[in-house]
């Protein structure tokens, strides 16, 4: 009996294996899925309590169950995920990345969970009424994000502050430091309601979509990755991960 109960133990166990193994899966580690993000970006990943949380922190757990692994998370600069993925220490990158041609000369994209867009903070009751008046100001990113590099080729490096966290983009402009902060959409409503005084821009800057990246050619991966994103589209999962974390308006 115990042995019968021990050899079924094994083949769970190695069919677990075996789906999230690098023979089946392209995991670099059998069993485990390595995610690269960078926690300072809410509402997709942010630290709460000891926990990484958040609806990429979500989603990536979802796919790591259907997969039949273990997700683990890796919190880094958001400018090193790419690396991190192209040196195979990190399996995928997710972190509100948005797919550009650029970046896809280095890495592979899921298909897209996400549609975003890069907005605009300003002081309220400022002289910035619109994204015209941006020219010549001093404007707060965070480096190496999309918004970093809009900012650098629209207004110069020279006008263009670059933070390691968003939030200390959005503080520098409460501060009166700087005079506008290029940011996503979600992120930039978290900051705004954390900081007295600011405001969001109507007017888009940019129209985005988020995805998740993976080592250029591994494609066993991007296919099992791509895999789980669609049905955890169709059965309304992602859906449910982002009504819990964004309210409606
Ligand atoms: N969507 C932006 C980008 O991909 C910002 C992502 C982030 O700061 N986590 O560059």
């Amino acid at each position: 009996m115990k042995k019968i109960l021990a050899v079924l133990l094994m083949s769970v166990m190695v069919m677990s294996l075996a789906s999230c193994g690098k023979s089946s899966s392209g995991t670099a580690q059998a069993g485990v899925l390595v995610m690269a993000t960078n926690a300072e970006f809410p509402p997709y990943e942010y630290h709460e309590g000891g926990d990484i949380v958040g609806i990429d922190a979500e989603i990536a757990a979802a796919i790591a169950e259907k997969m039949g692994c273990t997700l683990e998370i890796e919190d880094i600069a958001f400018d090193s995920i790419i690396a991190e993925v192209d040196s195979s220490k990190a399996d995928m990158g997710m972190a509100g990345m948005t797919v550009t041609e650029d970046r896809k000369q280095s890495v592979d994209f899921s298909v897209t969970y996400a549609v975003a867009r890069q907005v605009v903070i300003v002081k309220e009751g400022g002289d910035i009424a619109s994204i015209d008046d941006l020219a010549g100001r001093k404007i707060g990113v965070q480096q190496g994000t999309t918004g970093d590099i809009y900012a650098s080729d629209d207004y110069g490096d020279d006008n263009v502050e670059r933070y390691s966290k968003g939030m200390e983009a959005v503080q520098a402009l409460a501060q009166g430091k700087i005079d506008a902060v290029i940011i996503d959409n979600e992120p930039a409503k978290v900051f705004v309601s954390e900081n007295e005084g600011l405001i969001i821009l109507d007017e888009a800057y940019a129209d985005e979509e988020y995805a998740i990246a993976v080592r250029k050619g591994n494609t066993e991966l991007l296919n099992a990755i791509n895999e789980a994103l669609d049905e955890l589209k169709k059965d309304g999962t992602i859906d449910e991960i982002v009504d819990r974390y964004i309210s409606a308006n």
